[in-house]
């Protein structure tokens, strides 16, 4: 059996759950770090007692990483979104997560042309996508309703967003506030997400508690 040590099984095991960063293996728990090796990394990680002595603090800031890698975006970047959504009217958690994900890398992989966030971060810096019939290669871009993500007419036989594709067609996991048609590798934004839509297992509270502190 493959060892399955990569930064981004790390990270979930140091979260202490899955946080789907690596695409079609994550569905599979027998290959899946976290259900195989349910203790934090490291060669303490096993004798750990994580969670049972957790400060309010430890819980607020692994809420807050818990979130950055799932998107995975840097400290900075988590910073300037929280920053942005606390200076708008409205719930900030709320406002904080339909921005990241409004993301287009985020988007093409809910839309199912990417296995996982990072790979379809790569499909977007490559060119490989445009919005509206223009190429955007920014994988921070950030979209809105009506908008129509497309994978390029030369990108469409690409096997890894092909793979992603057939996983999701089979998988029905596009969220309802966006349109995916798989078979033509193209998308449409219906909406912006509300809350519940976005089905992030992440408590917002605490991470707006931790930058409020
Ligand atoms: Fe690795 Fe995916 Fe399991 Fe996370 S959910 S530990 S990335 S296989």
């Amino acid at each position: 059996m493959s060892r399955d040590t990569g930064p981004q099984c790390k990270q979930c095991r140091s979260m202490g759950q899955k946080l789907y960063l690596k695409g079609e293996r994550c569905y599979d728990d027998n290959k899946c770090a976290v259900k195989r090796r349910p203790y934090p990394p490291g060669h303490l990680g096993r004798f750990s007692r994580r969670d049972r002595r957790a400060t309010e603090y430890a819980k607020q800031l692994k809420e807050k990483q818990k979130a950055r890698f799932m998107y995975g975006v840097s400290e900075r970047q988590f910073r300037n979104y929280y920053e942005l959504a606390s200076s708008r009217p409205g719930i900030t958690g709320e406002i904080l997560f339909q921005t990241l994900e409004r993301r287009l890398d985020n988007v093409v992989y809910r839309l199912g042309f990417g296995g996982s966030r990072r790979e379809a971060r790569q499909i977007v810096r490559h060119r490989h996508v445009t919005v509206n019939g223009r190429i955007v290669d920014i994988p921070s871009y950030l979209v809105k309703p009506n908008d129509i993500i497309e994978i390029k007419d030369k990108s469409k036989k690409m096997q890894r967003v092909r793979d992603a594709a057939n996983a999701n067609a089979q998988g029905g996991r596009i969220p309802a506030w966006l349109e995916s048609n798989v078979l033509e590798f193209k998308g449409t934004v219906l909406e912006l997400p509300t809350r519940e839509k976005m089905e992030i297992p992440v408590e917002d509270h605490l991470i707006v508690e931790f930058y409020s502190r």
